[in-house]
């Protein structure tokens, strides 16, 4: 057994989730977290809402909030969403706790302390009406990069880049229009060329990452450049040093907090458990793995900011140093990189309204209906693109009539021969070659998924239910009123391939595992599920949380073994309700309307 961190990107609180970010990352780590405890692992999957930074304002600006009130709103829907896809969180939680504050600041002194975190002189912006800070988010202009005319201060909507408002063409103030004063002024910066060598080196023990990631990092490592973890913002974490703690202007950037979160969310997972140690397992222990599951655009932040940070706290980077107070904490073992979907061959835009949110999915379509498409067609290796016309025809021609299919054919006519399943006679060639098939491939899909080959592994899968079906079809079962004993058999044998399918199929698609298990007179739960819990801040004062807040966390400590279980013979059967439902081809013509309007 190996203690796995499984850790998600966090998704930002500054509006509700759309699928594209829910398949990118969320299903495919939430499969690879529930094959990983079914082998008999001890996994903690974590992650939470990214709160604080300049986004978070603006949207709070536009509504008419304060920024812990839109973070709040907003924290509450993407939790309510991603427990409404099954996704089994250990903890989901947020950033603007207690907790991640002191965890944030900690890495900050250890860093600071072993000569990371560099003070210097940098081009800060000034409103010249006022002589006052202009914080960066009130800072617009044309991005160098892209040419986008409304890129903020520290950061392109378009192109995704980071900035410093010094970088914008022609920056104008959005207060007042007028143009910023540059004067310089302090910020810290993290001296990742101090870690060149100690992130070459531990880059070439990391084996089986995805080429685009590896390639992409070895890029970055030949340009590193210290890089601002400070900004001029009166929202984030502050600053841990005399003199900068209480000032109001001066945060912490918000990607300096919410890589840390990782770290802060399995400590307070360990301090909610009742030990507070816990999480000492999954980042101290020398034999625990840790993967990392994110959007391409999110790969720097993995693969060399967060492991630096890391090196830097443990005191191996080129200026050396001590362990903090938390001790040596592991790097990651595995950064498991996606690329983008798009939508009817259109980028993901909010604001130009090209998007379907994972709430008004869910109110239409089934959870499952979802995950399939994301595990079946998600943007793994390349970009791909969601459109509504191959989701209705995966729904229909491979979930509904492949493995619903298979189930209710099989389910119905053992309840309705036999109420019960079958007792099987002496086995033929032809049934223990199907069982055969569906016992290996629990190797077979299981390999693809811990490679986290996502849509390798449910084709896999896919093509042992195909193997069912045209069981079927040659034995046809159906013809067979005259010969009980032949028919049991085979209906047997069918069964006991659903039931191990049902098992290998429950990462990918757990609510209709679940339902599976049930129709084949299973009870108690099969696919565990996340559920919302309302808690309280642990820590008083630090932290920007007030009163209770919700969290997704569950108990996944008695998931079935990923194997072959036996069919109990006798065990009572009911006629089955349809697993998945079918839907009618005009919800294309709906669905793409409902887009354009
Ligand atoms: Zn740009």
């Amino acid at each position: 057994m190996t203690h796995v961190l499984t850790a998600l990107a966090w998704p930002y609180a500054n509006g509700p989730r759309h699928i594209g970010h829910v398949a990118g990352f969320g299903v495919p780590a939430d499969v690879f977290a529930r094959y990983m405890r079914m082998r008999g692992h001890d996994v903690l999957m974590v992650s939470g809402t990214d709160e604080h930074g300049t986004p978070i304002l603006v949207q709070a600006d536009s509504e008419g909030l304060k920024p812990a009130e839109a973070a709040a709103k907003y924290n509450r829907i993407i939790v309510e969403d991603l427990d409404a896809l099954g996704l089994s969180y250990d903890l989901f939680t947020r950033t603007t706790t207690g907790n991640h504050y002191k965890t944030v600041q900690e890495l900050f002194s250890t860093l600071y302390g072993n000569g990371y975190i560099l003070q210097k002189k940098t081009l800060g912006a000034i409103s010249p009406s006022t002589g006052r800070t202009l914080p960066d988010r009130y800072i617009e202009g044309t991005c160098p990069h892209c040419g986008f005319d409304s890129a903020r201060g520290d950061q392109c909507d378009n192109c995704g880049r980071q900035l410093d408002p010094v970088d914008l063409i022609d920056p104008k103030s959005r207060i007042n229009g007028e143009t910023p004063k540059f004067v310089e002024e302090d910020h810290f910066f993290l001296d990742l060329p101090a870690f060149a060598d100690a992130l070459h080196a531990w880059l070439d023990t990391r084996t089986g990452w995805r080429t685009n990631v590896v390639r992409f990092t070895k890029n970055l490592l030949d340009d590193l450049q210290p890089r601002p973890i400070s900004r001029d913002l009166d929202w984030g974490v502050p600053i841990p040093l005399d003199g900068w703690v209480d000032r109001k202007d001066k945060r912490l950037y918000v990607w300096f907090d919410a890589v840390i979160g990782y770290l802060s969310a399995t400590i307070e997972w360990a301090r909610r458990s009742g030990d507070p140690d816990a999480w000492q397992r999954w980042w101290r222990d020398p034999e625990a793995v840790s993967y990392y599951f994110m959007g391409k655009d999110n790969i720097v932040f993995h693969s060399e900011i967060w492991p630096a940070m890391l090196l830097g706290a443990n005191g191996e980077g080129a200026k050396g140093g001590e362990p903090g107070a938390l001790g040596k904490l592991n790097l990651p073992t595995e950064v498991v990189s996606s690329e983008f979907l798009t939508m009817e061959g259109r980028q993901f835009s909010s604001s130009r309204r090209v998007v379907i949110y994972v709430r008004d999915f869910l109110e239409r379509y089934s959870p499952d209906a979802l995950r399939y498409y994301i595990c079946a067609a998600g943007p793994e290796n390349q970009d791909s693109d969601f459109t509504w016309a191959e989701f209705l025809r995966r729904n229909n021609d491979e979930l509904v009539a492949g493995w619903g299919n298979l189930v209710n054919r099989s389910v119905a006519m053992a309840a309705k021969n036999f109420g019960a399943v079958p007792e099987p006679g002496e086995l033929e060639q032809v049934d223990r070659e199907l069982l055969e098939a569906t016992r290996a491939s629990f190797d077979a899909v299981g390999d693809l998924i811990g490679q986290n080959k996502v849509r390798a592994a449910i084709g896999e899968a896919m093509k042992t239910v195909a193997a069912a079906n045209k069981y079927l079809a040659d034995t046809a079962p159906w013809k067979m009123k005259e010969d009980p004993k032949r028919q049991g058999t085979v209906l047997f044998t069918v069964l006991q391939a659903v039931s191990d399918l049902k098992t290998v199929m429950s990462p990918f698609l757990p609510h209709s595992s679940q339902k599976v298990h049930e129709l084949l007179g299973g009870e108690g739960v099969f696919a565990p599920m996340p559920r919302i819990e309302e808690v309280d801040d642990l820590d008083e004062g630090a932290g920007a949380t007030d009163g209770p807040y919700p969290v997704l966390t569950g108990d996944y400590s008695d998931v079935p073994k990923w194997e072959s279980v036996p069919l109990v013979p006798g065990t009572p059967l009911d006629k089955p309700v349809p697993v998945f439902a079918k839907l009618d081809p005009s919800i294309v013509d709906e669905e793409i309307e409902r887009l354009n309007s």
